[in-house]
């Protein structure tokens, strides 16, 4: 049997960093949907492909090709192990669909974890981002402040407020993660698999908090 434990939370609450710490630390397999979707198109597989044209012409993945890449992603784990989802389910019919294909995926949904951060300290995190637009190297004002304030440290660029992290681009991404993803909260409670984390602290604390939790 394979495990599966979802990590929930809003833009900004650290979901991708404490699953790839944790997972790291107990062999745990971390898949995010990008990563996932990136993979699948590389190696070609069927549930690649069917994305592939989806992409090509312009159109959202839709849940169904994305629940054929988790099924297939499954089917290629190892017996006995824990796979991390970052990034999925991202709305409640994503959520049905996998408690619906786990089973012949020969898994299980263990846990999901949800990583509660207040808004003013999503607002602070978010929006303190500042990206270096010739090497790539990600700053933030306050936790990860370049040395010389808008420079980059590695290659001496000013850095930039890329779109995503923007004002009003934030507020946008936060109404679609209460309308679309808030929900699945409620959907794991209800399952009586959810366990809320303190996420406000640091990175390395919301790790230990997550590993305490699986
Ligand atoms: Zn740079």
């Amino acid at each position: 049997m394979k495990k599966i434990v979802v990590f929930l939370g809003a833009p900004g609450a650290g979901k991708g960093t404490a699953a790839a710490a944790v997972a790291a630390k107990t062999g745990a397999i971390h898949v995010s949907t990008g990563a996932m979707l990136r993979d699948a198109l590389a190696r070609g597989t069927p549930a690649g492909l069917e994305a592939k044209s989806y992409m090509e012409s312009g159109a959202l993945v839709p849940d169904e090709t994305l629940c054929k890449m988790i099924s297939e992603l499954l089917a290629g784990t190892a017996d006995g192990a824990t796979v991390f989802l970052d990034g999925f389910p991202r709305n409640v019919a994503q959520a049905e669909a996998l408690y619906a294909l786990a089973p012949a995926a020969d898994a299980q949904i263990a846990s999901a974890l949800m990583l509660d951060v207040s808004k003013e300290a999503l607002l602070e995190r978010l929006g303190g981002r500042r990206t270096c637009p010739k090497c790539g190297a990600g700053y933030h004002v306050k936790s990860l402040p370049p040395k010389k304030e808008g420079i980059c440290d590695a290659c001496g660029t000013a850095l930039v407020t890329r779109a995503d992290d923007r004002p009003e681009t934030i507020a946008h991404r936060l109404e679609v993660y209460e309308s679309a993803t808030a929900p699945v909260v409620g959907f794991y409670e209800k399952a009586g698999k959810l366990r809320r984390i303190d996420a406000s602290g640091s990175a390395a604390e919301v790790a230990a908090l997550v590993e305490a939790a699986l």
